[in-house]
Order: C-alpha cells, then structure tokens, then sequence
C-alpha cells in the first residue's frame, strides 16, 4: 500500500484534482512545495510523454516517494497537432483571449475543426520503470464561449458534454476530461496492483 505520493506540479487546478481523488484512498498528495523541492524542469521536449518523464526523474533527484508527473495540451487536427506540446508557451504570456483570436484565425479556412485534449501522466519510483497512463477527450474548436476552466477551455466544444469545456461545471469537466481519463487509468493500475485498497 502507498500513504504518499509526490504530485510534480504547483498548479492549484491540478493539486486540488489529485488531492480530492486520492482522498478516497487514504493517499496524501504531497506537493512539490510541501516537500521543500524549488525546481520547475522546462519542457522542451517533443511529446507529452517525454516531458513527463523529464520532470519526474529531475524531481526523483530530491524525493524517495512515489511521484506523478504530467504533461498535456490542445492538438488541433486541421493544424497537425498544433499547439500540441507548445500548448503553453504558445504566445506565451499573452492573454489567452489573443490567443483564440489567433487560433481561431488559423481555423477560418479550416473545414475540419476537430480536436482533443491529451494528457500523459507518469508514475515514477514505484516500479523499476516509470508507468504511462494517457487520457484523450474528442472535441471541436469553436469561437469563445463560457469562462469557466482555464486555458484554451472557452473554444473547446466537447463532444461528450454538448458545450465547450468554458461552459461546464468542473465536476463535469473532470468527468469527461483527459486529465480526469489518465487519473482514472492510473488509479485503475494501483488498485489492481493494491497499492491502493478498492
Ligand atoms: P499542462 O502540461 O497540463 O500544464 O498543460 C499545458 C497547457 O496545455 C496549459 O497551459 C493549457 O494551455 C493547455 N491545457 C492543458 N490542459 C488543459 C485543460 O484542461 N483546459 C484548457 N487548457 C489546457
């Protein structure tokens, strides 16, 4: 059975997810801050999956506990995948409403404005090697609507919920997310495994 896991993030949206999941199962979410790590690995890699695994072994290098690490973003289809891994940096430290404006100038002559939300999380120091769990969700860009969420939530019109994800209640977000998808793959693996109880 596991008691800790390291979350290698000090983002308060993602912090609160893991904390009220693992909650459930008598897992206490240490965060990065709460265990005296300073450092914030860069990702610059070219896939979600390498990412993660960056910023997992350059924290094992401070902690013995089990961490989680991730990566995710925005793949436009009509744009090869674009943000994709730059989903962040993208016009970085602009607004993300001239980032719409842009994206959505992008999309203007695009028939096909299909897109998903990927995330890949990484489970690290549990196994000898470090585990992959990945969430999809299927969506379409469409112009801003909603202000709930973060990020490129407002123009992302989610195929399973019938709104775009600016729109929808977080509990319903986490419901259908990719986020929410690996969450639950991982907690999966860590029951059938018992690391966690049922
Ligand atoms: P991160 O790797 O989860 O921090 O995500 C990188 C970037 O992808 C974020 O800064 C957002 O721009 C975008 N992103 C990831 N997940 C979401 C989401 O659930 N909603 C909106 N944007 C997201």
């Amino acid at each position: 059975m596991i008691t800790k896991l390291l979350i290698a993030s000090n983002n308060k949206h993602k912090v609160y997810e893991f904390k009220k999941i693992f909650s459930k199962y008598n897992v206490e979410i240490i965060t990065l801050q709460e265990a005296n790590i300073d450092c914030d690995p860069e990702e610059k890699e070219s896939s979600f999956k390498e990412n993660a695994l960056i910023k997992a072994r350059v924290i094992s290098e401070y902690t013995d506990l089990p961490i989680i690490s991730d990566d995710s973003g925005l793949e436009i289809h009509a744009l090869n995948g674009f943000p994709g891994v730059m989903s962040a940096r993208f016009m970085e430290g602009r607004p993300y409403e001239e980032k719409y404006i842009e994206i959505l100038k992008m999309m203007k002559d695009k028939k096909d404005k299909s897109a998903n939300f990927k995330t890949v999380l990484c489970l690290y120091n549990l196994e000898k090697d470090p585990l992959f769990f990945e969430g999809i969700v299927e969506g379409e860009i469409v112009s801003s609507k909603g202000d709930n969420g973060f990020g490129y939530d407002p123009i992302f019109y989610s195929c399973d919920l019938h709104k775009t994800f600016g729109q929808a209640e977080d509990e319903e977000k986490n419901s259908v997310s990719h986020r929410g998808r690996a969450i639950e793959k991982m907690i999966e693996y860590l029951k059938e495994n018992k690391y966690i109880g049922r």
